[in-house]
């Protein structure tokens, strides 16, 4: 019999990046992996731990505020950064949320100092004094492997202003919200398996779809994954859809 898949997940800072309940993003992938009968591990790595490149699917960086950041990005330049980008040139997964997503990219500029990003992702990003950028968010988005665009919805809330370089290409086309910046339409970013994007809290919860594309994505399966009953998932994507107006 063939072995059963296990995915292998790596949360980068799960005490100091997760700031509006990012845990339940990896809840809900544990859990639809036990509905499938695939395996699930989850390995925690915090300041100063090392990461193996091999040893794991999918690498999860969560939204942080920015004190949190700041003690963050460091330490993933110094401790994680070549792990990472040997993780994404293997085709690793790489979910990185909201602040996250801003330690992706090459910089993050503060007010009093400018913090190192590990450029994984061309792009720059600058807090901006102006309003906070908040409220529900929709965003329409094709992906390897699925048909057609899809609509992921979700909840943001940030100071940065994230520049995408000229070579980059958004995660999505903003429907409702502001995403990287307010003004360009474009929400996140993704490069093969590497996603950044500003739609945090429980982004997977309210998009289950999205959950298994980044599984299959981490794990070299065909979509779409045997079915679940997804009622109550799918009951949660309508009113996430709702709240931001699509
Ligand atoms: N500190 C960052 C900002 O305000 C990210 C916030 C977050 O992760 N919610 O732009």
């Amino acid at each position: 019999m063939a072995e059963r898949p296990v995915l292998r997940v790596c949360a980068l800072y799960p005490d100091l990046m997760n700031i509006y309940a990012d845990r339940g993003n990896l809840l809900l992938l544990e859990r639809r992996c036990a509905w499938r009968g695939l395996g699930f591990r989850l390995t925690g790595a915090g300041i100063g731990d090392a990461v193996d490149p091999d040893a794991h699917d999918l690498f999860y960086l969560g939204g942080g505020q920015d004190r949190d950041q700041v003690l963050c990005a460091h330490d993933l330049v110094e401790h994680k950064s070549a792990a990472l980008h040997a993780a994404a040139a293997r085709g690793a997964a790489i979910l990185a949320v909201c602040g996250g997503y801003q330690l992706l990219g090459r910089s993050y500029e503060l007010a009093d100092q400018t913090i190192p990003g590990i450029g994984l992702l061309d792009l720059t990003t600058v807090r901006h004094e102006g309003p906070r950028l908040i409220g529900n968010v929709a965003i329409e988005v094709e992906l390897p492997g699925l048909e057609g665009p899809r609509v992921l919805a979700g909840f943001e809330n940030h100071a940065g202003r994230t520049e995408l370089g000229a070579r980059e290409r958004p995660l999505g086309r903003v429907l409702r919200g502001h995403g990287n910046t307010g003004r360009s339409g474009a929400e996140g970013a993704r490069r093969g398996h590497v996603v950044g994007t500003y739609l945090h809290g429980p982004l997977l919860p309210k998009n289950a779809w999205f959950a298994d594309w980044l599984t299959a994505t981490a794990l070299g399966l065909d979509l779409p994954l045997d079915p679940l009953d997804d009622a109550l998932e799918d009951a949660a994507h309508r009113s996430a859809r709702r709240a931001a107006g699509v």
